[in-house]
């Protein structure tokens, strides 16, 4: 029996925002395709992913966006949520799918079938606003699995660890006054979307690192901010914000980090979830734009996951 999950589902790839938006249905086939070469597949369990239901996304989410979503879903052709994000016939069930994975995920950790779990699903989450679509974003699906882990299984404490080169603005306001959760996020600075907070002890550690910075720069901060923070806090189960778009590779960052950066924070941060977490771990895929790059890094980080 495996000890890591991999949640996915074949309607996450029909989910389709046009000729040359960076957000491609191919990003899917890239991950399956390296994990297969790196024959990873093997050792993983998988798992179609679930529809969320709106009692899960109501506790990150406004009734009014989730209502908006539905009404808006478009029967055919495309309907624009934000200047680039916008939605397909089958965007809604993706969207639904995406974010009931990381609960499904979530669940399976918790009832100790698996280990971990990674969610290789789209449309991502990070950018999601409680009230709106974002960034190639339409529900928080890292935020609607972290309150299931809190609000279903009454833990107590949980760590998201966000290290896509985006700041994940959607989960930073969705768990601004939530002391159960403590926020430790990557971005390049300034960049998209321009909009986080200081950080805040115990609650959030932001990790602004600069245009062109690369492995020393991320691990440098990891060791001295993210792993002491987390210790501290010793959560009960950590997610990933799992974005590989800070690969030197990525074609809409300017982040220098090689896949094996994204295996070391994972094998970090693993260490202390074996310490705290009973191991608990639930990865989501947000972004990651170079294909090549993304199979390679997502590869590294599953490896870790698995241990290997
Ligand atoms: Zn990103």
């Amino acid at each position: 029996m495996s000890q890591c999950a991999f949640i996915t589902h074949s309607i996450c790839a029909k989910h389709d925002m046009g000729d040359g938006h960076p957000e491609c249905p191919e990003r899917l086939a890239a991950i399956n395709d390296a994990l297969i070469s790196a024959r990873l597949m093997d050792f993983l369990q998988v798992h179609d992913a679930q529809l969320a239901e709106d009692r899960h996304l109501a506790r990150a989410h406004t009734a009014e966006h989730i209502a908006l979503v539905r009404q808006l879903a478009p029967e055919q052709g495309d309907v624009a949520l934000d200047a680039d994000t916008s939605m397909n016939r089958y965007s809604l069930e993706a969207a639904l799918r995406a974010a009931g994975a990381v609960v499904q995920a979530c669940d399976m950790v918790m009832a100790g079938q698996v280990k971990s779990a990674f969610c290789a699903v789209r449309p991502p989450g990070h950018h999601a606003e409680y009230d709106r679509a974002m960034g190639f974003c339409i529900f928080n699906n890292i935020a609607v699995g972290a309150y299931h882990a809190l609000e279903e299984h009454g833990l107590e404490r949980v760590v998201i660890v966000d290290f896509d080169v985006h700041h994940g603005n959607g989960t930073e306001h969705i768990f601004a006054d939530e002391k159960r959760v403590l926020l430790c996020s990557s971005y390049q600075h300034p960049f998209f979307p321009y909009s986080y907070g200081p950080s805040i002890a115990g609650q959030r550690i932001n990790v602004p690192l600069n245009a062109g910075s690369g492995s020393e720069e991320f691990r440098a901060a990891v060791v001295e901010q993210w792993l002491p923070a987390i210790e501290q806090f010793e959560p009960q189960m950590i997610f990933f914000s799992a974005g590989f778009d800070a690969h030197r590779m990525d074609p809409l960052a300017n982040l220098h980090w090689s896949e094996e950066d994204f295996g070391w924070v994972t094998a970090e941060v693993k260490k202390l979830a074996n310490r705290h977490s009973a191991g608990r771990i639930v990865s989501s895929l947000e972004g990651g734009y170079d294909l090549h790059a993304l199979g390679v890094s997502t590869v590294a980080h599953i490896s870790a996951l698995l241990g290997l």
